[in-house]
């Protein structure tokens, strides 16, 4: 018996088997056998999702053995990447050719496919989730073909895979679009939130990237503005707040205390009533909390599942520590979210019905028709996607 966890402990399973693939040809064969035995697949990456995506009793399938850049395309600024390439290993590499991911997370620890397969994304209103970058996608389908998609070539899988919640398949390798590596200054400053609050707009125009963490039982926030630069990196690279290098020297952080997360995707113009009545309501009913509320910015895409799809959104995310029962303040945090159009982020706490998803989504269910036309077996669902099914 194997067992997995996710990043925080949350989530645990004694899946049947754990494998670990090192080529397509290996994946290949075991997405024949899955079939042919009955068994279910899911992905793993690095494991750093909040829901239960990977969660399975059958087969956890570990990709980390297939790794690194396979080449660059220069002139168009794209790269073949192979799917459980780190994040962390990427920045480096792509800088040593010139060039540069647009954006990331707050942290590098994740997959490339599995932070695609979420949309997970940083801040800046005029910066999309890092699936946006996505090209094309080699992806072995629950038939177990090989299939190479885009925007031109098997465009509907494309729009599956390309945020496809691990549903597609097993994605073995994906084209991203980059661009030419640059410089960054970060500004980390405490504010008091009542002027914060005032100038949430402003700040978010005036700069490339703009977040801020309020820090409940506080009237304070603290603010980061990160901007390209043209100043020279500065070594040893500073602490959080005050860097100055390298795109991916300055866009991750450390962020080594174990906790669960909510977050939910706003419009734009809806973002600060909705973190206003968030705030109100932890000042009221959940005194206790004493982990940061975060506000960050996400320009609009046209990817099916993307919280940002089709409008200019700003995301606000809420944690606990991972000892302490978050169920009611995540819940009523959920209820004002929902109130304010939100989507939920898909690698982070929802309690969301299929019902609601479909609500939330013109493409709903064309994912899934799409998604059960290449796995008519149903080799890529595990508990939770059946739960939310359409
Ligand atoms: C400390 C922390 C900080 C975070 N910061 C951010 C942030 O700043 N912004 C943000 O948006 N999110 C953030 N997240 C969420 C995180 O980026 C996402 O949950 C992301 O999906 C995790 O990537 P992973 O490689 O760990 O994938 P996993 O969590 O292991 O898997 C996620 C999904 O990808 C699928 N998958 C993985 N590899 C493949 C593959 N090869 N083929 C098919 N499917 C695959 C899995 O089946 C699963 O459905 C954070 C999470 C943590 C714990």
């Amino acid at each position: 018996m194997a067992r997995w966890k996710n990043w925080s402990g949350r989530h645990e399973a004694l899946p049947e088997a754990l494998h670990f693939v090192r080529s397509k040809e290996d994946a290949m064969a075991l997405v024949d056998k899955a079939r042919d035995e009955g068994r279910g697949i899911r992905v793993a990456g690095s494991g750093h999702s909040h829901s239960p995506l990977v969660v399975s009793a059958d087969w956890i399938v570990d990709i980390s053995g297939l790794a690194g850049i396979i080449e660059i395309d220069h002139p168009e600024k794209t790269a073949w990447i192979y799917a459980g390439t780190p994040i962390y290993s990427l920045g480096r590499s792509l800088h040593d050719a010139g060039l540069a991911l647009h954006n990331q997370g707050d942290i590098d620890r994740q997959t490339v496919a599995g932070a695609c397969a979420t949309g997970t994304h940083g801040t800046g209103r005029n910066l999309k989730n890092l699936s946006s970058a996505v090209r094309a996608v080699e992806v072995i389908t629950g038939s177990g073909q090989l299939v190479r998609c885009s925007a031109e070539s098997q465009p509907e899988l494309f729009s599956v895979a390309r945020l496809g919640l691990g549903g597609a398949g097993i994605i073995t390798q994906l084209q991203l679009q980059l661009r030419d590596s640059y410089q960054l200054q970060e500004n980390g400053q405490d504010m008091v939130f009542a002027e914060l609050f005032e100038q949430i707009p402003e700040l978010a125009e005036r700069h490339d990237r703009f977040e801020f963490f309020w820090h409940p039982q506080t009237d304070q926030a603290t603010v980061k503005r990160i901007d390209e630069t043209t100043g020279l990196p500065e070594y040893p690279v500073s602490v959080e707040g005050q860097r100055r290098a390298w795109n991916y020297e300055v866009l991750p952080s450390h962020r080594p205390h174990l906790h669960t997360e909510m977050e939910y995707s706003i419009p734009e113009d809806l973002g600060p009533a909705c973190f206003a009545e968030l705030r109100e309501m932890i000042q009221a009913d959940f005194k206790q909390v004493r982990w940061p509320v975060e506000y960050r910015t996400l320009a609009q895409d046209n990817i099916w599942l993307s919280t940002a799809f089709q409008r200019q959104t700003v995301t606000i995310s809420i944690h606990e520590d991972v000892r302490l029962d978050e169920s009611a303040y995540f819940a009523a945090s959920e209820r004002i979210f929902r109130r304010y159009q939100g989507r939920p982020h898909w690698g982070k706490v929802n309690y969301l019905k299929a019902v609601d998803f479909k609500s939330s989504y013109s493409h709903w269910q064309d994912w899934w028709r799409i998604r059960d036309q290449f796995d008519p077996d149903d080799v890529f669902i595990n508990d939770y996607l059946g739960s939310i099914r359409s």
